[in-house]
Order: C-alpha cells, then sequence, then structure tokens
C-alpha cells in the first residue's frame, strides 16, 4: 500500500481517536458519497449506518442543499456575525426559534457542537453574574458524557485522560440515567427518582446558589444508546427548577429529526435554557452549531458582552441548514415509522442471535448491545464492512444511526448485513 492515499492518510494526518495500528496499516480513506453510500479508495461502496456520526442525516449529494449554498455563496460568501448580521442567520435563527415548543427567544450560532457546549458554560456563568449571584459557577455533569473535544467541553465529558488539564473548574459529575441507585436496572421505573435524589444531593453538598447549571443529552449516546425512563426527565427538572439551576441539554446527535422530532426535548417533554445543535442541523454540508437560548436566558444575556467565532453562522452554512429543515420537515412521520420498524427487527435479531442483547434506541439512533463474552467485535465490523455496510462498532456494542431517507430497499439490505455479521438465526 506504499504511496496509496491510505499509507499518505496515516503519515500525514494526526486524526482524533486513531488507533496505533493505523500507523502501519494505513487510514481508510473516503473518497466519494452516494445518497446513503460511502466510496472509500478501495473502491468499496458502503451503506453509511452512521451517517458519518451522526451528520449525514440527508445522505450525500442532495441536488437542494447543494443549489441553496451555490446560490448563497454567490450573493455573500462570508459576512460576520459580530454586532452585525446577514440574512440567512436570521432567516435560520427564526425558524429554529418557531419549532422549538418550550419557547426559547435567542439563537447563538458557532461552527460546532463543542464551541456550543463550551459557550453555553460561558453564557450561563455570565447569566449568573447579570442576575447578581456570581458564585454560582458550578456546572453538574454526568458520569460517562461526551460533549465535545474543547478543553471545556471534554472537562464536562467522562473521559478522566481528557479531563486530566481540568481547564474548566468548578465541575462535580452526577449519575447518568440508567446507572446509579437504581436496583433494578436500568429501565426500571425507578431510576429516574433515584438520580435526581442524587443530583439533589450533589447540589445541597455544593449549596444550591453555586450551581450553575447541569449539562446532559436528554439521550445519553457514548457507549451506547440510553433512552431514560420515562420518570428521569420530569425528576430530574424539578430539582433544577427548584434551584433554579439552568440545563444546557446537548441535542448535537439528537436534534433535527433524528428522533423523529425536531428535538428530544420536544419528544421527551424538557424545557432546556440552552439547546445545542450541530451535526444533523446542517446535515454534514458545512460546519454549523447553534444554540437555542430560553426567554429568561436570552433576555438576561442581552445587554452581555460575550465573545464568538469568526465562522459561527456562516452564511453558506445557514443556507445548508435552511435547506436542510426544508427536506427533515415532511421525513419526520417517515422516521418515527422506519424506527418503529427498526425496533422490530432489532428485537427479532436479538433474540435470535447469542451475540446481542436487547436494542436500545429511538427514531433513527439504536444500538444493539454485545452479551458479554459473546461477540467478537472486529469480526462483526470486519463481516459488515465486507458485505458493504458502515457501522459504528464498539467494544460494548453495534452503533447505528442511518440517514433519516434510508429507503425501505436499504433498510432490508441493512437488517440482512447485520443478521449475517452476528450470526443471527
Ligand atoms: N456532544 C455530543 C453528544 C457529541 O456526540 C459531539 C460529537 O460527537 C459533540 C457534542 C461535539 O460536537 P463537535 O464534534 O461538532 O464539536
Amino acid at each position: 500500500m506504499s504511496g496509496s492515499l491510505e499509507r499518505r492518510a496515516a503519515a500525514a494526518l494526526l486524526n482524533p481517536w486513531q488507533s496505533p495500528a493505523a500507523a502501519s496499516e494505513g487510514l481508510p480513506v473516503i473518497v466519494r458519497g452516494e445518497g446513503s453510500f460511502v466510496v472509500d479508495a478501495a473502491g468499496r461502496r458502503l451503506l453509511d449506518a452512521v451517517s458519518g456520526y451522526w451528520c449525514s442525516s440527508l445522505g450525500h449529494g442532495r441536488r437542494d442543499v447543494i443549489e441553496r449554498m451555490r446560490v448563497q455563496l454567490e450573493t455573500l460568501s462570508y459576512a460576520p456575525l459580530e454586532s452585525r448580521a446577514h440574512a440567512p442567520a436570521v432567516e435560520l435563527a427564526e425558524r429554529l426559534l418557531a419549532m422549538a415548543p418550550w419557547g426559547p427567544s435567542r439563537v447563538f450560532f458557532c461552527s460546532g457542537g463543542s464551541e456550543g457546549i463550551d459557550w453555553s458554560v460561558r453564557a450561563a456563568r455570565a447569566y449568573w453574574r447579570t442576575k447578581g449571584e456570581p458564585e454560582r459557577l458550578y456546572i453538574l455533569r454526568r458520569a460517562g458524557a461526551y460533549h465535545g473535544a474543547t478543553l471545556a467541553a471534554s472537562s464536562l465529558g467522562g473521559f478522566p485522560e481528557f479531563r486530566e488539564a481540568d481547564a474548566l473548574t468548578a465541575t462535580v459529575e452526577v449519575c447518568a440515567a440508567g446507572c446509579c441507585g437504581c436496583a433494578q436496572g436500568a429501565h426500571a421505573a425507578a431510576c429516574g427518582e433515584a438520580c435526581a435524589a442524587a443530583i439533589e444531593a450533589a447540589v445541597s453538598r455544593l449549596g444550591p446558589r453555586r450551581v450553575a447549571a447541569f449539562v446532559a443529552e436528554p439521550i445519553s449516546t457514548p457507549g451506547g444508546i440510553r433512552v431514560p425512563p420515562p420518570g428521569y426527565w420530569p425528576a430530574v427538572q424539578a430539582v433544577l427548577d427548584r434551584h433554579k439551576i439552568l440545563l444546557i441539554l446537548d441535542e448535537v446527535v439528537t436534534g433535527v429529526g433524528r428522533t423523529g422530532r425536531w428535538f428530544a426535548a420536544e419528544r421527551l417533554g424538557i424545557r432546556p435554557d440552552l439547546l445545542v445543535l450541530a451535526k444533523g442541523l446542517s446535515a454534514g454540508y458545512a460546519p454549523l452549531g447553534a444554540v437555542l437560548l430560553s426567554r429568561r436566558v436570552g433576555e438576561g444575556l442581552a445587554s452581555c458582552w460575550l465573545p464568538g467565532f469568526t465562522f459561527g453562522g456562516h452564511p453558506a452554512a445557514c443556507a445548508a441548514a435552511l435547506a436542510v429543515l426544508d427536506a427533515v420537515d415532511p421525513l419526520l412521520e417517515r422516521v418515527d415509522r422506519l424506527g418503529a420498524r427498526l425496533e422490530a427487527e432489532f428485537r427479532g435479531l436479538a433474540a435470535g442471535s447469542r451475540a446481542l442483547g436487547p436494542p436500545q434506541g429511538l427514531g433513527l439512533l439504536w444500538c444493539l448491545p454485545f452479551r458479554e463474552g459473546r461477540a467478537s467485535p472486529a469480526g462483526i465490523r470486519g463481516a459488515l464492512e465486507s458485505a458493504g455496510v458502515l457501522a459504528y462498532v464498539m467494544d460494548g456494542g453495534i452503533l447505528l444511526a442511518p440517514p433519516l431517507t434510508l429507503s425501505d430497499e436499504e433498510l432490508a439490505f441493512l437488517i440482512g448485513t447485520l443478521r449475517a455479521a452476528v450470526g443471527a438465526s
């Protein structure tokens, strides 16, 4: 493979999450996208069943998105959002606000999820300064979370190795839904109350007037897809409301249709103060992130002087997002139906396989967990890719998040390939 694109990639790039083995084997290189499929440098055509890690929710080569970006670039290729605005940012902000049933009042644009989380932490602390409570600095974060790669976002995540530098001080870990204090297991009704009680205890220990915000995904995605039990969010929201703690909701993965609603917050009845979108917002056509601010935070920060990002809300990225919203709107009901079909298929798959436990997920966001010691993740990954499916196979299971546009034939291909790869009967 000497001189191949794969070897050149391994030699020239320092990529995130790259395994040391890549240095000798070369890196897989994607050269083309065709709808739900990507083609790699070796010529393999693969169904992208994770949408490029939750980004390409409309697949590749969408003329509607590309055309809207082209027109925007020809009209205005760039304008900053520093103390001024441009039309696609205004239009997109108004559109996002109108879609959100909990009544947010303003939108801040950035270039991705980490920036959105990072900025939200700053905004939460700034909000409390405007309210005369500057000692509200603490951010409650959940065990096992992932909120991005900037210093502040990784300080809120579950990887201790990335928290070491701990650029962001004053964070406190609380449990994630389904992992603490719940004797009956992850999906038992009592779990939500146990988690809420643990959050309440952490708040009491710190002193309620020292806590600025709680940051969480509505449905957690690292290491598996954990849909919290129905009691979780109402119980947690009650604790936050009681102590006026702001909720930073990370919808980088779950937002813009992935769960069959515009927002998982809508689906689960959550009222966030700062809701972070990225990935699916521009469906991977351009880097974009957005933070939707609740009325109290939007009004509180209106008189604040806050920094922003040069490429935040780039005109072409906003144009892409406007086209994405047009395209996703008629798909939401279908995502619901496809999600129900996938659930039934995955349950059947798990029932016929020694390797798989019960599937976890919602909409088009799923994990097929491995039964301990019963599966070879590397073998399953290899079998899937040889048969033409790109999935995110981790030690704990197979993560799947196909494009929202997945056709019936593609769904059948995905299920058939999974069945063969996990050796299901
Ligand atoms: N939050 C979640 C839940 C994510 O999965 C990610 C990225 O995978 C991020 C935040 C960070 O987003 P970005 O990579 O766009 O900075």
